[in-house]
């Protein structure tokens, strides 16, 4: 039997809880959170994401503002924007979101953002505490990642943890976090180069798919009874959808599927943390800004 990680539930059941917080924090007479994001051009996908966490952040009684910039901005002019926002106390946290035109260095803008308003986690200062086992934001798909198997109460000490994909978002800072204390996996983490990948996923008691390949997963790479989560989110035609496209992953679930213990579907897995994760971190941030 399979069982479903079900990222939509658990997200509405943490936006609940955010949001009663939040209502006590404004009925006590204080200001609601407020998470802004910035974003450079109109790319389809990362005008949607933005569209959901401004979204997410109503819905839980947040103060939301989406700073919009045409394609061509300059790097200094973002960079600009950035340190307005480091400095307006009204804001606890903010977002760039990526990727950003090519002609704008990504990491320089990332490194401007202030490690205490980075509620993505995506700074040097927040990796660097993140790996120290510090206090920090933690990358909020990665954090949704492990919220999805702590609240599922998925067994993880001890277990053999396999990630595919080493981004700096996913790859890398999952693998990191499930080693750590309190999960406890022996942690392999695979990349594009990595020789024989059918031979170790096959060795996962649980599975994190980040390789950004449509179905990429088939049965045969995957072990009778693993917790499988499928990171990947891919846009493909669908004629019969009114929208004219569905969400795809990074596993071919139609026939993985029945081989797992859990698994996350897509959509509805991991996505729907994700944005929970940006919210929880943005309390953070604003609980630190009031002390
Ligand atoms: P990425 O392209 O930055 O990284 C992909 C990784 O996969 C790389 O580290 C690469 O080494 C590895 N890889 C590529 N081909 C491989 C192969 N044949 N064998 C083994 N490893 C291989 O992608 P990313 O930003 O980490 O995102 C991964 C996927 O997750 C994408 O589909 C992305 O859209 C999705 N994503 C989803 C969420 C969410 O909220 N659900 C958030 C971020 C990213």
């Amino acid at each position: 039997m399979t069982d479903i990680l079900d990222g939509k539930a658990l997200a509405l059941q943490i936006k609940e809880e955010i949001a009663n917080e939040v209502r006590q924090l404004t009925a006590e007479g204080h200001r609601a959170p407020h998470l802004a994001a910035v974003i450079v051009g109109t790319d389809g996908a990362s005008m949607t994401y933005v569209a959901n966490k401004e979204k997410s952040s109503h819905e839980v009684g947040f103060t939301s503002s989406v700073y919009r910039m045409s394609e061509t901005t300059t790097e200094k002019q973002l960079l600009e924007t950035i340190d307005f926002l480091n400095n307006d106390p009204d804001i606890d946290g903010f977002i760039v979101q990526l990727p950003l035109p090519k002609h704008i260095n990504e990491q320089r803008v990332i490194n401007a953002i202030s490690p205490d308003k980075d509620v993505d986690g995506f700074t040097p200062v927040n990796i660097g505490r993140m790996v120290l086992g510090e206090e920090c934001f933690v990358p909020a798909t990665p954090m949704g990642i492990c919220t999805l198997l702590q609240r599922y109460g998925i067994e993880t000490a001890g277990k053999h943890c396999v990630v595919i994909g080493r981004s700096n978002i996913v790859g890398t800072p999952v693998a990191n976090l499930l080693s750590r204390k309190g999960f406890d996996c022996t942690v392999t983490m695979c990349h594009s180069k990595t020789q024989n990948l059918p031979e170790i996923t096959r060795q996962a008691d649980i599975l994190v798919v980040a390789i950004g390949k449509a179905e990429f997963i088939t049965a045969d790479m995957v072990k009778e009874g693993a917790v499988l989560v499928d990171v990947g989110i891919h846009r493909v035609e669908d004629a019969t959808k009114k929208n004219g496209y569905r969400v795809i992953g990074d596993v071919k679930h139609s026939e993985v599927d029945a081989k797992c213990s859990w698994v996350t579907p897509v959509p509805g897995g991991v996505g729907p943390l994700t944005i929970v994760s940006l919210l929880q971190n943005t309390l953070k941030a604003y609980k630190k800004h009031r002390k």
